[in-house]
């Protein structure tokens, strides 16, 4: 078995409003893959990280009159849908077409960009929508030599508790249960997964999901930044010549926001959250942690998948069988630079680790 590191990009987003009234300084700069950024309060420490890709998506963009985000003439630099698809969605298409389990994590605090590269806003598609695209195009073009099922499923992952986004009434029954089997590993119990047979029907599910996602936040009076989003994509090919069938799971993630969780609600609420909530991004980083220490030889002992929900969903996206890509969403702004660095320090974590992926074929039943 071959061995396969996590891929990771970083991006940077413009300037928002609020960075803009501030006057803020840009403190990242980007030459080809690698990323530098630079301490406000010391200008000569700098920080420099080699990652796969590195996308400034920063300035030199303006919205045409739908809203498009397109480059500007006098500066091509500025990195938009496509050329973030092109590197990692063709990629995470290929995989999935070839068998191989497939992953993408945003990693980045709140307002830096996670669901703008996901899932995108309004024209400007993210990776999701323009991987859904692909996909149906790819199964079009290969009628001939295979037949194809495409699943879909959409939860949130909040105060340790799964939250499925396509069917209503799941979040009063106090979540979903997880549970494990030899073959399948953690998988969610009663999740909905709904046969699609277009890009179209695929994005009215995810706007489904995502109305469901706000509205029970505002419900629960909670904010949504504090929650996980997950999507399964399901790809079944049958070669009915080879009497093949091939399977991929797709796992698309918008994590929570990075940010040092600041407490607001009801002092219930806090304790609640603080405990439970970010459980499953603390536990995140130290299974992250311990892959990586893996990898450089150290001993260790134990990977703590079983501490939290996500773990134990992505246990096969982090150092098994799947083809895993984080993107690292930064702010460029001076005032961000601390969860900057801390962004990118995770990151560099992330790339160590060392997946071992295999084509999931067998015979057709
Ligand atoms: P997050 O999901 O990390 O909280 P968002 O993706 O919602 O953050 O982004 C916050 C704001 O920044 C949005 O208004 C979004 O349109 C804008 N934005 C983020 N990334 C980019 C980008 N690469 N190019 C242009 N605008 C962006
Ligand atoms: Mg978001």
């Amino acid at each position: 078995i071959s061995k396969d590191c996590v891929r990771v990009a970083a991006r940077v987003r413009p300037f928002n409003k609020r960075e803009k009234d501030a006057g803020s300084r840009c403190v990242v700069s980007m030459v080809s893959s690698s990323i530098t950024i630079q301490d406000p309060r010391d200008p000569q420490n700098r920080r420099s990280f080699c990652f796969d890709f590195a996308y400034w998506s920063h300035s030199g963009f303006f919205q045409d009159r739908s809203g498009l985000f397109v480059p500007e003439e006098a500066d091509g630099r500025y990195a938009d849908q496509d050329s973030v698809f092109q590197d990692l969605g063709e990629g995470i298409l290929e995989n999935a077409l070839q068998g191989y389990n497939a992953t993408l994590l945003a990693y980045g605090q709140t307002g830096s960009g996670k669901s703008y590269s996901m899932v995108g806003y309004g024209p400007n598609k993210g990776l999701v929508p323009k991987l859904c695209d692909r996909l149906f195009e790819a199964i079009r073009g290969n009628q001939e030599t295979r037949q194809c099922q495409v699943f879909f499923s959409m939860m949130e992952i909040y105060n340790e508790q799964v939250i499925d986004l396509l069917s209503q009434g799941s979040r009063t029954s106090g979540g979903l249960r997880i549970r494990e089997e030899q073959q399948r590993g953690f998988y969610v119990e009663g999740l909905r997964t709904v046969p699609c047979d277009s890009a179209q029907q695929v994005e009215q599910l995810m706007e489904q999901g995502t109305r469901t996602r706000t509205t029970a936040a505002t419900h629960m009076n909670a904010n949504s930044s504090r929650s996980h989003m997950l999507i399964i994509l399901q790809l079944k090919q049958i070669f009915s010549k080879e009497n093949i069938t091939k399977q991929s799971n797709i796992n698309l993630v918008d994590l929570a926001g990075s940010e040092r969780q600041r407490s607001c609600g009801s002092e219930a609420d806090r304790l609640k959250e603080g405990t439970a909530i970010n459980l499953s991004l603390t536990t995140l980083g130290n299974v992250i942690s311990a892959l990586a220490d893996v990898a450089v030889g150290r001993k260790v002992i134990h990977i703590p998948y079983r501490d939290s929900v996500l773990t134990k969903l992505l246990q096969s996206a982090l150092g098994g069988n799947s083809r895993t890509v984080m993107i690292a969403t930064l702010s460029p702004a001076d005032i961000c630079y601390e969860e900057s660095l801390s962004t990118l320090r995770y990151a560099e974590r992330a790339k160590r680790i060392q997946n071992r992926p295999v084509v999931n074929e067998s015979p057709t039943e």
